[in-house]
C-alpha cells in the first residue's frame, strides 16, 4: 500500500526515557504502511547550546522551522540551574500557541463511558507559565499570571476555525472569571468577540469548577472547549482519565507560520523506561494527527483503524491496559493489521 507521492520531510525528536522506544514503534508502523515520510532525527543534546540557552540545539529548532511540521517523544528537563526547560523552549522559540487535544473513547476498549468525543484547545504561551515568579520578602511569594488581548484572540480565533472546519458545533470557554475578574474576564472577552463572527457555532462559558464535576457525570455535553494554560494542562489530564489514560491521548501544538509538532499528552514515564513496557499508542495517534494536518488522510485513516483494531481484539495490549503484551508485540500486531 505503498504511494508514490514525493516524500515529506519531517523532523522527528524521540525524545527522552520511553521515548525512543515509542518514536521506534511510530517508525515501523508508518514505513509498514507506506506513509511518505521521510524523518529528520533530532536529540536532545547532553550539553546547553548558548544559542537557546537550553540543552535543545538551535539546529533542531531550525528543522521544525524549515518542516514546519514534526512529531515529539516525551523530553524530561534535566534538573539545575541556567538552562530553561525543553517543552517551554520549544513553545516559546516556535510560537507554538495553541495545544489540542482530541479526546474519544476508543471503540473496544471499556471504560466507564463509550461516547467521549471533545476536543480541549489549551492557550499555551501565557497565563500561569509565563515563568514570572519571584519573592517579595520572606514567607511572602509571588507568581504573575498573565493573559493578552492577543494571545487570547489567537487560541479563541483557532477554536472556533477548528470547530467550524471539524463539523463541531459548540465551544465552551472554561475560566474562572468570577475570582479572577480581570485575567479570565479579558479571557472570555476575547472569546465573545471571536464567537460573533462564528454564529453557526454555539457559545458557552462555564467556570471551571462546574467544568470538571460536568466532565466526570457526563463528558457527552461537551463538544470543543477552550481555556488559559494551566486549566489545559489539568482539564486534558482530566479528560485522558475518561478514555483510558495517558497511554493513550495524543495532541498536536499549532504554531504561527503553519507549525505543527505533535506530541504524546504523557511525559517520559522513567519507571518503565528501557523496558519495552511503554504503549506507543498516544505517540501513534499523534502521528496519525500529523498526517491529517498533512492532508494525508488515507495514511491517516488506515493506521488509525489497525491501531483501533489491535487494541479492540484485545490479544496484544500493554500492560497499562491491562495486556501483557511488550511495546514490541503490540506494534508488530499493528503493522499486521495494516
Ligand atoms: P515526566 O516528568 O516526564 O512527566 P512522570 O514521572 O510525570 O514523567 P508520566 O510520563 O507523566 O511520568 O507518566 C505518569 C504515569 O503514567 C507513570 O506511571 C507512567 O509509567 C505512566 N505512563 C505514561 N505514559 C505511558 C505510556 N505511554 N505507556 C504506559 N504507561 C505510561
Ligand atoms: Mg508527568
Amino acid at each position: 500500500c505503498s504511494s508514490s507521492t514525493t516524500p515529506i520531510t519531517a523532523t522527528m525528536f524521540p525524545g527522552d526515557g520511553i521515548g525512543p522506544e515509542i518514536a521506534e514503534s511510530v517508525k515501523q508502523v508508518f514505513t509498514t504502511a507506506g506513509v511518505p515520510i521521510n524523518w529528520e532525527e533530532h536529540y536532545v543534546s547532553t550539553e546547553i547550546d548558548p544559542r537557546t540557552q537550553s540543552f535543545l540545539t538551535w539546529e533542531s529548532l531550525e528543522s521544525v522551522r524549515r518542516n514546519k511540521v514534526g512529531l515529539k517523544g516525551p523530553m524530561a528537563t534535566p534538573i539545575g540551574k541556567g538552562h530553561r526547560s525543553l517543552n517551554l523552549t520549544l513553545r516559546k522559540e516556535l510560537n507554538l500557541y495553541a495545544n489540542v487535544r482530541p479526546c474519544y473513547s476508543l471503540p473496544g476498549y471499556k471504560t466507564r463511558y463509550d461516547d467521549v468525543n471533545l476536543i480541549t484547545i489549551r492557550e499555551n504561551t501565557e497565563g500561569e507559565y509565563s515563568g514570572l515568579e519571584h519573592q517579595v520578602v520572606r514567607g511572602v511569594v509571588e507568581s504573575l499570571k498573565i493573559i493578552t488581548r492577543q494571545a487570547s484572540l489567537r487560541v479563541a480565533e483557532y477554536a472556533f476555525h477548528y470547530a467550524k472546519t471539524h463539523g463541531r458545533e459548540r465551544v465552551s470557554a472554561i475560566h474562572k472569571a468570577n475570582i479572577m475578574q480581570k485575567t479570565d474576564g479579558l479571557f472570555l472577552k476575547c472569546c465573545r468577540e471571536v464567537a460573533e463572527k462564528y454564529p453557526e457555532i454555539t457559545y458557552e462559558e462555564v467556570v471551571i469548577d462546574n467544568c470538571c464535576m460536568m466532565l466526570v457525570k457526563n463528558p457527552a455535553l461537551f463538544d470543543v472547549l477552550v481555556m488559559p494554560n494551566l486549566y489545559g494542562d489539568i482539564i486534558s489530564d482530566l479528560c485522558a482519565g475518561l478514555v483510558g489514560g495517558l497511554g493513550l491521548t495524543p495532541s498536536c501544538n499549532i504554531g504561527e507560520d503553519g507549525v505543527a509538532l505533535a506530541e504524546a499528552v504523557h511525559g517520559s514515564a522513567p519507571d518503565i523506561a528501557g523496558k519495552n513496557l511503554a504503549n506507543p499508542t498516544a505517540l501513534l495517534l499523534s502521528g496519525v494527527m500529523m498526517l491529517r494536518h498533512l492532508k494525508l488522510n488515507e495514511q491517516a485513516e488506515q493506521i488509525h483503524s489497525a491501531i483501533i483494531n489491535t487494541i479492540a481484539e484485545g490479544k496484544y495490549r500493554t500492560a497499562d491496559l491491562g495486556g501483557t503484551s511488550t511495546t514490541t508485540e503490540f506494534t508488530k500486531a499493528i503493522c499486521d493489521h495494516l
